[in-house]
């Protein structure tokens, strides 16, 4: 088993009060390594809240979130960052590239964050940009690409350290439906060769059916 949510509990405001909002309700979860899963459910329901404690970027009021049989929720900030960084892979709805920097450059930084930069990574992010269509772009800044590079090239720097678990939170919501399409095809192909598990939050129901597994968050559980 890769990850574990066990009783997860969170909410926003403070308990106790009339401010308090219960989002996720004792909600399990067990995704196996490699697994490719989509979570749907409608606007509030609670799925970037539930994306953000699986990518240890926040913490549940209770529960445990265990990863390769390690509890997150017992790390200091300092060790979750570096896990994240060595372990996880972010794709947003929007891109987050650094505007002054070039798709190279951006693709690299999760790299720098821990030492420089060897020639393996840069095979590496050599392989990956030419394998999504990016080559052509290597040199230009964000500014310079359309919305489906700049959103291609994040996937590339989500696998830039070779994770083990890609989260993508709407990842297709910012594009037309032949770029959505495109990267639905190229999240599938990649995370299937490097044996990533994927777990995606989506509104498109084309790419929810792409995915091996489907779930939908109501009522602060999966279903
Ligand atoms: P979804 O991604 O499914 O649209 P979210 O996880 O973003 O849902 O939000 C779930 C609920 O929690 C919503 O009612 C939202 O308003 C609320 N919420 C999300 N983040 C915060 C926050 N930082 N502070 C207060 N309320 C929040
Ligand atoms: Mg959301």
């Amino acid at each position: 088993m890769l990850l574990q949510l066990k009783n997860i509990s969170k909410g926003y405001g403070e308990p106790g009060t009339h401010s308090f909002r219960p989002v996720l309700d004792k909600l399990n979860l067990e995704i196996k390594k490699g697994e490719r899963l989509s979570i749907v459910g409608p606007s509030g329901s609670g799925k970037t809240t539930l994306l953000n404690l699986i990518g240890a970027l926040d913490l549940p009021d209770a529960g445990e979130v265990i990863f390769n049989g390690s509890d997150l929720t017992s790390y200091s900030k300092d060790r979750l960052a570096t896990f994240r960084n060595q372990n996880l892979g972010f794709v947003f709805q929007l891109h987050h590239l650094m505007p002054q920097l070039t798709l190279m450059e951006n693709i690299l930084l999760p790299v720098l964050a821990h030492g420089k930069t060897s020639k393996d990574d840069k095979n590496w992010a050599e392989h990956l940009v030419r394998k999504v269509g990016v080559w052509e772009q290597r040199n230009q800044k964000p500014a310079e690409m359309s919305g489906g590079e700049c959103q291609r090239t994040a996937v590339v720097r989500a696998l830039i350290n070779k994770p083990e678990l890609i989260l993508a939170d709407e990842p297709t919501g910012a594009l037309d439906e032949e770029n959505a399409t495109a990267l639905t095809d190229l999240l599938l192909e990649l995370s299937a060769e490097e044996g990533v598990t994927l777990v995606t939050v989506t509104h498109s129901a084309e790419m929810a059916n792409k995915m091996e597994r489907k779930l939908t968050l109501k009522n602060g559980q999966l279903h």
